[in-house]
């Protein structure tokens, strides 16, 4: 068997097209343009390259792009403050603060100081709340593009048996949470796991949030099971620097059903899904009806 390749680039541009069309009716019926702010602590140049796509594609559908660049060594007071002065900016939909803070910058407390329904990454503990109740809440971007895709693939994921391998709270426990609302048997696998082979066999969705170079091998994986690879991980091959999952690609795209490439998988739909959130935030705010297939 060949895998189906889950182009995630592809999907990822239909999301954008949906959200840029929410974002013309929302100019054009309502009056207003949704706004996305990213705060950037620091020179970290991974996030400088994340907050630099995040700001181009968020113009690109037409929002707002409110770019905040702060020195390595804010002060907590004064990066609160600002996260203050956002919670009250009502052109402002969505609050993205960069993760990782600088070490003197209390993570929890800064994300939790975000309105929670501003926080477009659905990290805040009333959205971790609200996911874990089943209830309306702001869904964490990598897992949801995740689910959009798997939804596409299967339809219904009712029943279907479900193996995360991962329990982080930004990937793993969220991506758990979503698929059980999907009505999917989950298990959750971590590094404490035994026997990961066999788990990951009798699982007809396989997630992998690990960032471990192509742990998984394809004689792990159930014939005909669906794959997301989350994982990016960056190695040396054939003198070459290459980017590779968390699945071993070459054996599993042929025994798997579908399969999600890296890169070109579920990288792609992380932005995508920010902005779905920053509409979906915004039409919340305005006491509008909520964009379909957006949302969790
Ligand atoms: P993390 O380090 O926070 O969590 C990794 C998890 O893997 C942990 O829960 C740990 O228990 C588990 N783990 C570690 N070793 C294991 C093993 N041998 N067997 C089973 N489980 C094991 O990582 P994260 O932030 O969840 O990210 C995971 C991967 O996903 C990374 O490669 C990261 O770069 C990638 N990622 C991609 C996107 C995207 O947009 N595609 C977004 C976020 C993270």
């Amino acid at each position: 068997m060949t895998a189906q390749i889950i182009d995630g680039k592809a999907f990822a541009a239909s999301v954008r097209e949906k959200v840029a069309g929410h974002v013309t009716r929302l100019k054009e019926e309502n009056g207003i343009t949704p706004g996305l702010a990213v705060v950037l602590v620091g020179e970290d140049p991974a996030s400088q390259v994340y907050v630099r796509s995040k700001g181009k594609q968020t113009v690109e559908v037409g929002m707002n792009s409110f770019e905040h660049k702060l020195d390595a060594d804010t002060s907590e007071a004064d990066l609160l403050a600002l996260v203050e002065q956002l919670n009250n900016d009502p052109e402002v939909h969505g609050i993205l603060v960069q993760l990782p803070l600088p070490k003197h910058l209390n993570e929890d407390l800064v994300i939790n100081s975000i309105a929670p329904e501003k926080d477009v990454d659905g990290f805040h503990i009333s959205n971790v709340g609200l996911l874990g109740t089943g209830q309306k809440s702001m869904v964490p971007c990598t897992p949801l593009g995740s689910l959009m895709m798997l939804r596409d693939h299967h339809g219904s994921l009712s029943g279907l048996d479900a193996v995360v391998i991962g329990r982080s709270n930004i990937v793993g426990k969220p991506m758990a949470q979503l698929l059980l609302g999907d009505s999917c048997t989950v298990t959750i696998a971590h590094s404490r796991t035994k026997d990961l082979a066999d788990v990951v066999r009798r699982a007809d969705i396989v997630v992998a949030a690990v960032g471990r170079p192509e742990m998984v091998p394809g004689d792990w994986i159930k014939p005909g099971a669906t794959v997301i690879d989350v994982g990016i991980n960056r190695i040396e091959r054939d003198g070459k620097n290459v980017l590779v999952g968390d699945v071993d690609f070459a054996s599993a795209k042929d025994v798997a059903g579908a399969i999600t490439p890296v890169p070109g998988g579920v990288g792609p739909m992380t932005i995508a899904c920010l902005l779905a959130n920053t509409v979906t935030a915004c039409c919340r705010a305005n006491g509008l009806s909520e964009p379909e297939g957006l949302t969790a």
